[in-house]
């Protein structure tokens, strides 16, 4: 059964097939509504199982990068350095991409995380964009990552309750890391192969990926049940 946040997005995240066909995980974006009770049973430090995709495969899913983004929702606007949390994130992408520098096993290459205001990213960076009028909470193609403005304010806004800014940042970087991993480990090329194949095992896949980047960022893991309470 595929859980609520899913279908909210499959159903109305996007105008166009294009993107409903390709983003992954999005308005569940994470662990509890994309993969479900899972996590904390993921050990840290095992060697994520990334997608190996062909030449060609790639070819298209950087096309498709480049289309979609030129084909977002008119109501979606993703200049990352107009957003309010701007300064956040790229905090949070300081902090990681140290880490990023030791994943020399993810092919193809990523060297870098970077927010955009606009395509194209290097070949080996992964983009992220901050969006308003975004419906979904976030997603990811390929290695390009959407997240809301609006989820992100909203974690802000409940962040107190669970222990202020410092659990904001960590469930931030949570649901950053966890699309990282999406991204890194070529989930998107799944969806390029069979539009149905995406579940489970890409989810703790994409946990565990941000379970150890944020050890190795030395980000608290405070905010996870908040990011999961948003998520909800
Ligand atoms: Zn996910």
């Amino acid at each position: 059964m595929r859980p609520r946040g899913m279908v909210e997005f499959w159903d109305m995240g996007f105008h166009f097939p294009s993107a409903r066909t390709w983003a992954l995980c999005a308005g569940a974006a994470l662990f509890t509504a994309c993969g479900g009770g899972t996590h904390g049973q993921v050990a840290v430090g095992d060697k994520n199982v990334s997608v190996n995709v062909s030449w060609a495969e790639k070819k298209s899913l950087e096309k498709l990068e480049l289309q979609t983004h030129k084909n977002l929702p008119e109501e979606q606007q993703c200049v990352s350095s107009r957003s309010p949390f701007a300064d956040d994130v790229a905090e949070i992408i300081r902090a990681v991409n140290p880490y990023m520098e030791t994943r020399t096993d993810i092919t193809p290459p990523v060297r870098a995380v970077e927010l955009r205001d606009h395509p194209p990213r290097a070949e080996d960076r992964i983009a992220v964009y901050l969006c308003t009028g975004m419906k979904p909470r976030a997603y990811t193609l390929y290695r390009s990552i959407y997240l809301s403005g609006d989820f992100i304010g909203g974690l802000k806004n409940s962040s107190a309750a669970w222990g202020g800014e410092s659990a904001y940042r960590s469930a931030l970087a949570f649901v950053l890391f966890h699309e990282m991993g999406h991204a890194a480990l070529n989930h998107s090329a799944l969806k390029l192969r069979s539009a149905d194949q995406f579940d489970l095992p890409q989810e703790m896949e994409a946990d565990q990926f941000a379970y150890d980047a944020m050890a190795a960022s030395r980000i608290s893991v405070t905010g996870i049940g908040l990011a999961r309470a948003a998520n909800n």
